[in-house]
């Protein structure tokens, strides 16, 4: 009997190395059409010059906080948007004369490049005018001050190099360059720059609206979002283009007790504080659970088959190993954040006095939902974690749903992976859809077009992230000339794809 069981066990475990050694020996990477890349004859000197120009025009939003019993509201400079657009007007002048210009919401422009087949459906490209300000106490670490528009070291520097003013600037000198080619869409483009991106975007909400008034279905949007990593992604030497397919949702509860007051000398077994700070623990102790799906999973799909044989062997095999990649992601913060629902603790408060028993506590947790939690599932395991009713949960006023997860199986997905495939050639780039963990202006399309993608053809090394909305920002000149022609190049083949 024992060795019955000994020799099935023996052969259950011999079945399932062949099935792993098989399904990680037949994993091969996804076709991939690389479209040659397209270029526009350009100065390059006078491009550079109009990158750096633009850069030092201080477009930046701000949110100010509430006061007197006002909302928060938006700020940005009429003045200094006013004067951009001007400028906007003389660089691009071919633009200006042939496409129409729409101003929404005082500051955001909306251009429509009329296509000569009308019944082709429309794609639309997205970059924001704004910028975040620079902090003050990083001021002295700037090499080059932040609104310089430096050129220094084959670099131009300063706010919205890489977040995103150069993409705005990149499609213009794209759609300016083929204008004086004599070169004619047949599908219409629209370019969409909305004006306050980083404080919530109600620019590039008004754009959605009015498309969606006029009955305008893009048939891909594309924005900033992802960029090409360079060691990035564990197993993977190239670079990786990621194309965000999706973005997390927002919301921020505030929890809050009230509690017995008086002398700490004769307290209750637990006071305002305590009770909150169990909630919080509670919280921390049950995240929202970690899972395989969605974008994630087609990121992983997609350059597993690029990885060495061990860690190919792992993602080939995910009816074995998903719980072992689960824990891997899990235990970094930047992947795990790409796995679940997150949860971060950023406020607390309570008490005043080392004697005084508080009347109150209060606690915020602000979430990023995958798609799929729902603000309503999150708040239920919320409310089914913290199990005491003595805690009240209050969403706070701006929240979102995660956006829905765009499909990668279409044409005028593939012509834009080809265009980045071919502006990268020399680089053996890998072209792969991810989450994106930050919001973006795109969800605000959602409204009009179910294809909704998130690309920066800019190469970055982990370290550079931290330019981002930090000191330092910059752009190589030849990865701005590469963005143009990535611009060219997609403008091109989105417009050789045949629509359903
Ligand atoms: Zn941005």
């Amino acid at each position: 009997m024992v060795k019955k069981i000994l020799a099935g066990c023996l052969a259950l475990l011999l079945i399932s190395v062949v099935a792993v050694l098989l399904r990680t020996l037949t994993l091969s990477p996804e076709p991939a059409a690389v479209v040659e890349a397209f270029d526009v004859r350009v100065h390059q000197d006078q491009v550079i010059g109009r990158l750096s120009q633009a850069i030092q025009f201080k477009t930046v939003s701000q949110v100010l906080p509430a006061k007197d019993g006002n909302p928060p509201r938006t700020l940005v400079d009429a003045e200094v948007f006013s004067s951009f657009h001007g400028f906007l007007e003389q660089s691009f002048p071919a633009v200006h004369e042939r496409l129409e210009r729409i101003v929404l919401n005082e500051f955001s422009l909306l251009y429509r490049w009329q296509g000569s087949e009308p019944q082709k459906p429309p794609i639309l490209l997205t970059a924001h005018q704004d910028v975040v300000p620079y902090s003050l106490p990083d001021l002295e670490a700037w090499e080059h001050p932040p609104f310089s528009g430096a050129l220094e070291d084959g670099f131009v520097w300063g706010r919205g190099t890489l977040d995103d003013k150069s993409s705005m600037i990149a499609i213009l000198e794209a759609v300016e360059g083929l204008l004086e080619q004599g070169w004619q869409p047949s599908r219409t483009v629209y370019l969409a720059f909305g004006h306050d991106e980083e404080v919530g975007g109600t620019g590039a909400a008004a754009i959605a609206d009015y498309l969606h008034e006029n009955s305008i279905r893009p048939e891909l949007v594309l924005d900033e979002g992802g960029f090409v990593m360079r060691s990035m992604i564990p197993g993977v030497s190239q670079p990786v283009g990621l194309i965000g397919i999706a973005e997390k949702g927002y919301l921020s509860v505030e929890l809050q007790t009230e509690g017995k007051v008086g002398h700490s000398s004769m307290p209750p077994p637990q006071t305002a504080a305590s009770i909150i700070s169990a909630a919080v623990v509670n919280l921390e102790r049950h995240p929202p659970a970690k899972r395989l799906d969605g974008a994630t999973l087609r990121l992983f799909e997609t350059v597993s088959p690029h990885m060495s044989f061990g860690k190919r062997a792992v993602f080939a095999n995910l009816w074995l190993f998903e719980p072992l990649v689960l824990s891997i992601l899990e235990s970094k913060e930047s992947t795990n954040a790409t796995i679940r629902s997150t949860q971060a603790v950023t406020m607390l408060n309570s008490g005043h006095k080392d004697n005084v028993l508080p009347a109150t506590a209060t606690a915020v947790v602000n979430y990023r939902l995958l798609p799929d939690d729902s603000v309503d599932d999150i708040l239920e395991h919320i409310r089914n974690t913290i199990n005491d009713e003595r805690v009240a949960i209050t969403v706070y006023p701006y929240h979102s749903e995660a956006s829905q997860v765009s499909d990668t199986e279409n044409a005028l997905y593939q012509a834009m992976v080809g265009a980045g495939l071919g502006v990268f050639r020399e680089q053996d780039m890998i072209m792969a859809p991810y989450l994106t963990i930050g919001a973006t202006d795109a969800r605000h399309y959602q409204e009009v077009t179910k294809n909704q993608y998130r690309f920066l053809p800019i190469p970055l090394d982990r370290e550079d992230l931290s330019r981002i909305h930090g000191p330092n920002e910059r752009i190589a000149v030849e990865d701005y000339l590469r963005m143009i022609r990535f611009y060219v190049t997609f403008l091109k083949s989105s417009d050789a794809v045949n629509s359903p």
